[in-house]
């Protein structure tokens, strides 16, 4: 077991009486004990968050001192890497290879950047608006701002809030998923080494269905950034319109990857297969409805299962593993379900399907990684969110059919094009309705590209100048100029 941990506020670590075990989804064995929160500590960090705000030292800090801040957690993110990625393997099932040199550098990097490029976006802009009078735009932090966090990228998802927040000068409290506090809480650590003034970060680890509502409904707090399910989007937003505070959603997906005959096939089916196995399919944006034109479609399919089969899957923590487990039983209970239920609309599975047989695996949530066609465009599967290895394959003819197939579905998260034909390729991707869309690359994001989804993906952006000025409120501030200082109200009641 990795240890004991406590909740993070107001600058101190507290233990409470409620306790939960973390679990590794390779073994099924017990990794830590986490303190959970009640609505007295729920009280204790909306308190400490709103009064670090109001009357705390962090707002008022020159940006050069906040960058010190932010590009301090960068570099102790950095210095604790190989911790954290061991850490984040063991908590989420994410193979090794991926959290070495995904989650963490990444995670690193956003820190980083916003820090060197943040103080551009902070500036204030004199707006030439009338003859009478000057005018300019302040730019602001917003306020208490709560980051709520799903599982399959913990930590990432985690710093990619918490950079865009704390550079703008707001005062934060996280809440991690239930499943995978743990590498959020060593960042506590961290970040408590590095001395963040008490009450600007504040991490709650406790049940979302338990803690969500006095949380997103509380007057002193002014925003909330969410990523995970839309059921839970939508409760959410519910809380928050108790006393209208703004919200981003970061939801679901069920992308898809728009496979041309004049691709080169190795490249498209290489990638395509990391498109929807990496981190098990656990991704928002995985690409898990792949259109393949009809001159190729036989021959994309022999290949892809062919390499599929061979995909290497292990524990986690090992360097040569390429699949990992899912999150949990229930997770993989869930996929499971959606299997059948495809299969009862008359999918046919053309690959995997089930729970691997291999003995070393026998205690962890492992699932094969699962190809699926002849599944109508109608059915469940087609239309609605696995997040699991599981992936559809379905025949287009033209690009026109493509996009039907792509845009027919409720959520627009993302998007994949493969062609040599660039100018067919642009085109098309004016016509999906999808926050990102990548041409003959998958899974690139960058800090400065905006990322969000459209549709039932949700609202607002995370990343990129948009991203961050999510975290900033905008005040217009105009000053008279009139000869004589006599503003044209002063003449309205004719006094
Ligand atoms: P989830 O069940 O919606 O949970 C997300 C977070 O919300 C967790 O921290 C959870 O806490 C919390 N929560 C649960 N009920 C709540 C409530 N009533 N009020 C406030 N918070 C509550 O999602 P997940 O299963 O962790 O993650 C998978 C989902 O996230 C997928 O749908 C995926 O597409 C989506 N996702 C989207 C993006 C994106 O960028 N668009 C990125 C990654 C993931 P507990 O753990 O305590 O329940």
């Amino acid at each position: 077991m990795n240890g004991k941990y406590s909740l993070y506020i107001n600058g101190q670590f507290i233990e409470t009486p409620k306790k939960q075990n973390i679990m590794n989804p390779s073994t099924g064995k017990v990794i830590a004990e986490v303190s959970v929160a009640s609505e007295q500590e729920a009280q204790l960090v909306l308190a400490s968050a709103r009064e670090a705000f109001d009357r705390g030292p962090w707002p008022q800090l020159t940006l050069d001192q906040r960058k010190e801040f932010i590009l301090r957690i960068a570099q102790g993110i950095l210095d604790n890497a190989a911790e954290l990625a061991q850490m984040e393997t063991q908590n989420t099932g994410k193979p090794i290879k991926e959290t070495t040199f995904m989650d963490i550098p990444s995670s690193a990097k956003t820190f980083e950047f916003m820090a060197d490029n943040f103080i551009n976006y902070l500036d204030e802009a004199e707006i030439n608006i009338a003859d009478e009078a000057s005018a300019k735009v302040l730019r602001e932090p917003m306020g208490v701002v709560v980051l709520i966090v799903p599982w399959n990228y913990p930590l990432l998802i985690a710093c990619w809030k918490l950079a865009q927040a704390l550079a703008a000068g707001n005062t934060v409290i996280l809440k991690p998923s239930s499943l995978t506090p743990l590498s959020i809480l060593e960042l506590a650590k961290i970040i408590h080494k590095i001395g963040l003034p008490p009450g600007v970060f504040n991490v709650i680890n406790g049940s979302g269905q338990e803690l969500g509502e006095t949380l997103c409904s509380d007057k002193r707090v002014d925003m909330i950034s969410f990523t995970g399910s839309n059921e839970i989007g939508r409760q959410i937003l519910q809380y928050s319109s108790k006393n209208v505070k703004k919200s981003i959603m970061e939801l679901g997906g069920k992308s898809a990857s728009i496979i041309f005959n004049d691709v080169d096939l190795e490249v498209a089916v290489n990638s395509s297969l990391v498109s929807i196995f990496l981190n098990q399919g656990q991704m928002c944006t995985a690409m898990s409805r792949l259109l393949v034109q009809d001159q190729i479609y036989d021959r994309f399919i022999e290949s892809f299962v062919k390499k599929a089969k061979s995909i290497k899957l292990g524990l986690a923590s090992d360097y040569e593993t390429q699949m990992g487990p899912l999150i949990s039983d229930a997770q993989r209970k869930k996929v499971l379900s959606y299997i059948e239920k495809a299969k009862a609309e008359g999918a046919k599975v053309i690959c995997g399907g089930k729970i691997p047989e291999n003995q070393e695996l026998k205690n962890g949530y492992f699932f094969e990684p699962t190809i699926l066609a002849d599944v109508g465009a109608h059915s469940h599967i087609f239309k609605e969110e696995v997040f699991g290895p599981v992936v559809l394959i379905n025949k287009f003819s033209g690009s026109d059919e493509a996009a039907l197939l792509a845009n027919s579905v409720d959520f627009g998260l993302a998007a994949c094009i493969w062609s040599k034909d660039k100018i067919l390729a642009q085109e098309l991707a004016g016509k999906l309705n999808a926050g990102t869309i990548w041409i003959n690359t998958y899974g690139m994001f960058y800090n400065q590209l905006p990322y969000g989804g459209f549709k039932q993906s949700g609202f607002g952006k995370e990343l990129g100048r948009e991203g961050f000025l999510e975290y900033v409120r905008f005040k217009s501030v105009i000053c008279d100029q009139s000869k004589e200082g006599k503003p044209l109200v002063n003449y309205w009641y004719g006094f």
